[in-house]
């Protein structure tokens, strides 16, 4: 029996069969401009269907199917997602119609992300972990006993959102402060940018050959390796949030360890560079250990390995 994790994005749907925690065989679609839930339902079936003809399998060999959504999904699998068009859509039940025989589970991507770390990567061998997801937002994913936990209404592992001061400018979700305006991709971006619009002088700008634009987040960490003092600037804020923000998760959930992933997470000589040590420093009783704060293992395939183990 073989187990399929798909993992549904915002601009593509992808799926693999997960085999002794390998991906041997994967499939994926593009998803439809004008996209809802009859469209994502069609999708889903489509790239089951090529996996199961590229590894020449019938629908009966398949135990489970595991979904990330990047979403907010319920207790019983109904999915919101502006993204996609999903608006309290019954996901897991529809699925679960298609495929009677087949034990269906639907979890936020970035739940997802976190399995996929305690089961094959950097979290595994801890029962209590936090995923930080650090791409353009801040996903979060909680393991709490080896099972992902998102509270009573599937909103309870949005760390992205927690508010941690106030900021110039306003979250996606409406408040301002949130976490990932200070420390996803995006807010590092809107910082260098910020700082360009006041008439600073930066590599960063040439490095964007003069298009603020063009500003990425790497652009950013290598100018800060140039010890550009812009980049040290808007370096320095995002690592004094991005410890704020750990702190509220050590003092809220206490985890084990503290996995941190996404685009962001590859300057992780950077991030990780004096964190443990100030972490040890705020915490407010370190004799019994603190968390332990590590660089997540998987990149891209996160999802599919993920949602496959669910
Ligand atoms: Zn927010």
């Amino acid at each position: 029996m073989y187990n399929i994790g798909i993992d549904v994005g915002g601009t593509s749907i992808k799926a693999g069969l997960v085999e002794d925690g390998n991906i041997t065989v994967k499939s994926s679609r593009d998803v439809r401009k004008a996209c809802g839930f009859k469209e994502v339902i069609e999708d889903i079936e489509y790239v089951i269907d090529e996996i199961l003809k590229k590894k020449k399998i019938k629908i009966e060999d398949i135990s489970t199917i595991g979904i990330g959504i990047p979403g907010v999904v319920d207790k019983t699998g109904c999915v919101n997602c502006v993204n996609l068009g999903l608006k309290g859509d019954p996901l897991e039940l529809k699925l679960k119609e298609k495929f009677p025989n087949i034990k269906i589970v639907v979890e936020n991507d970035a739940n997802v992300a976190a399995v996929a770390e305690y089961k094959y990567g950097s979290m595994k061998g801890y029962d209590i972990g936090v995923m930080l997801t650090l791409g353009t937002g801040v996903g979060g994913g909680i393991i709490i006993n080896g099972k992902p936990f998102s509270g009573a209404h599937g909103i309870g592992s949005e760390i992205g959102h927690i508010i941690l001061d106030s900021n110039f400018y306003t979250c996606n979700c409406g408040n301002n402060g949130c976490f990932e305006t200070f420390c996803s991709a995006t807010a590092i971006i809107r910082y260098a940018q910020k700082l360009i619009k006041e008439g600073r002088e930066t590599l960063i700008f040439n490095m964007a050959k003069g298009d603020i634009e063009k500003i990425t987040a790497k652009m950013v960490f290598d100018a800060y390796k140039k010890d550009d003092e812009v980049a040290r600037d808007v370096v320095r804020r995002f690592k004094e949030y991005l410890l704020k923000g750990i702190m509220s998760v050590i003092h809220f959930i206490d985890p084990e360890v503290i996995s941190i992933g996404g685009g962001v997470s590859n300057a992780s000589d950077i991030i990780l560079e004096g964190l443990e040590e100030k972490i040890k420093k705020r915490v407010i009783y370190n004799g019994n250990g603190v968390a332990k704060i590590v660089i997540a293992e998987f990149k891209n395939d996160a999802g599919i390995l993920g949602a496959s183990a669910l």
